[in-house]
């Protein structure tokens, strides 16, 4: 009963003093000791096989955007990028990449919020559309329970992982850094301590637990984490002592046979945190290697190489311009230079609606903006490993939308509307057939999106019925442009590309 008290009484103390200054991961003891099972299962298959080991190792994963059921409050699609982006870096000593194979989506309230209750949910989707890849659910939460706040977590029964959302835009996030550890087998170098970290005055020192990690290395195979060049760590980071403080371990703490004990502060999977950086043992990269050698990991092997070069950040963005103000607001062309080694681009509409859209071009027609909008503009160019350049230009485009419709039907005297061909070759003829339920005079101007000012206006006066016109783009750029057809103030807005 005494113990059950002070227990309760450290557990308590715990709680209120650093709920907020302890971030854990989800992974428990029951938990961690399945990972640590696949660990032992993989270094004696490893050791009675023949390991390929190739030099680049790449890793599909797939990000899952979940939200409530009408699928809001999920994470931005910039902040997967800026993800993936850390995780490169963080795992750049290793051979893994790590490649976007797919952003996907999941609107399930129950799912977002209380994603540890709802797992079968989530495994669900994860057989029926993630089956590819490492399957990263970012959700509202990522579960509660344990003494702090918990980030994100490894499920070893339904492999996957869960990230809480807020975890993602921090730069300085190492939550999925240390999941994918977990997934890739490794067990926490504190194995064993999860439920009441190491306190000298309930377990001495020098330290009398009999099953604790010795620092001669005489039972690293299998106690604590299993892994012998991760020194012993009985859950220091948690441990009430003041000489432990977020990255710094000043402590004179000895194991049952009178030697120092000199943790691994800076390790992926410890909690010591924030440390300025992290770094995997040679022994744990070996551990993940196996591990995704393993023939448990069959569905994340395969031939594919991702493309590796890094995206070009020499932007040059045609339009919007600075503070452009677009007439119409239902028919608003985008357009950039190319970048060179993107196979996408990200852009962000932000003010009177917001907008974030993948495109694999580079331009953008938008059709579902806001009348007399205020907007921001920004453009970010990836592949599926090259994640980090930032959005173009750096401080955002400023443009606004004016009251001006277009559309098919605006115009009521015209019953069809076709341009051919398109695109079309500036050493030709665009032609415009217009069938008509009644006589109508009407004006056809061409813009091009980087200018404000027409480049050609003519005037007709159309008949009923079918008609026919020509209109000149001899030497015009090779480019994007827009014809717009005006009848009083209603108009129509054709785009049409325009080659050499
Ligand atoms: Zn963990």
């Amino acid at each position: 009963m005494k113990y059950f008290l002070s227990f309760s009484l450290l557990f308590l103390t715990l709680v209120l003093s650093a709920q907020s200054a302890y971030h854990q991961c989800g992974v428990n003891h029951e938990m961690d000791a399945q990972i640590k099972e696949r660990l032992l299962a993989n270094r004696e298959w490893a050791a009675n096989n023949v390991v390929p080991r190739m030099d680049e190792i790449y890793v599909p994963l797939n990000f899952w955007r979940v939200g409530f059921d009408d699928g809001t409050g999920k994470i931005r699609i910039t902040d997967i990028l800026d993800q993936l982006c850390k995780l490169n870096q963080d795992y750049s000593d290793t051979r893994f990449i790590f490649y976007l194979n797919s952003i996907l989506e999941l609107d399930n309230e129950n799912a977002f919020l209380e994603p540890t209750s709802f797992g079968a949910i989530l495994n669900a989707q994860k057989n029926n559309q993630g089956a590819d890849g490492i399957n990263i659910f970012v959700c509202q939460n990522a579960g509660t329970g344990g003494i702090g706040t918990t980030l994100g977590y490894y499920s070893p029964n339904f492999d996957f992982i869960v990230l809480r959302k807020q975890e993602l835009p921090a730069p300085t996030s190492e939550t999925l850094t240390h999941e994918l550890g977990h997934f890739l087998s490794l067990p926490h170098p504190f194995f064993g301590w999860e439920g009441q970290p190491y306190d000298p005055d309930i377990h001495g020192n020098p330290c009398t637990v009999n099953t604790a990690e010795l620092v001669n290395g005489n039972n690293c195979n299998f106690a604590g984490d299993g892994i012998c060049d991760t020194p012993p760590d009985y859950l220091f980071a948690f441990s009430p002592m003041s000489c432990v403080s977020g990255c710094n371990f000043e402590c004179e703490i000895y194991d049952r046979n009178n030697e120092q004990i000199f943790p691994h502060v800076e390790n992926v999977m410890s909690y010591f945190a924030p440390c300025a950086a992290y770094e995997f043992t040679t022994d744990q990269e070996t551990a993940m290697y196996d591990d995704h050698a393993s023939p448990s990991r069959n569905y994340i092997r395969s031939s594919y190489v991702p493309d590796t070069n890094t995206v070009a950040t020499n932007w040059v963005v045609n339009s919007p311009t600075v503070a452009q103000k677009f007439d119409n607001y239902n028919s608003v062309l985008f357009d950039w230079e190319d970048m060179e080694h993107a196979s996408q681009y990200l852009i962000t509409i932000s003010g009177s609606s917001n907008h974030e859209i993948i495109v694999d071009e580079s331009e953008l027609f938008m059709s579902d903006l806001l009348p007399n909008g205020f907007y921001t503009f920004g453009v970010r160019a990836y592949n599926e490993v090259s994640a980090c350049s930032v959005f173009s230009p750096s401080s955002n485009l400023i443009f606004t939308t004016g009251d001006l419709e277009t559309s098919d039907d605006n115009i009521t005297e015209i019953d069809h509307l076709n341009i051919y061909p398109n695109p079309v070759k500036n050493s030709s003829t665009l032609t415009v057939t217009l069938d008509l339920n009644s006589n109508i005079p009407l004006t056809t101007s061409i813009f091009s999106t980087t200018q404000a000012t027409a480049i050609s206006i003519k005037h007709n006066d159309f008949h009923s019925g079918l008609n026919r016109m020509e209109l000149d783009i001899e030497g015009l750029p090779a480019g994007m442009y827009l014809v717009k057809f005006s009848a009083g103030d209603k108009h129509i807005v054709k785009r049409v590309v325009i080659t050499q």
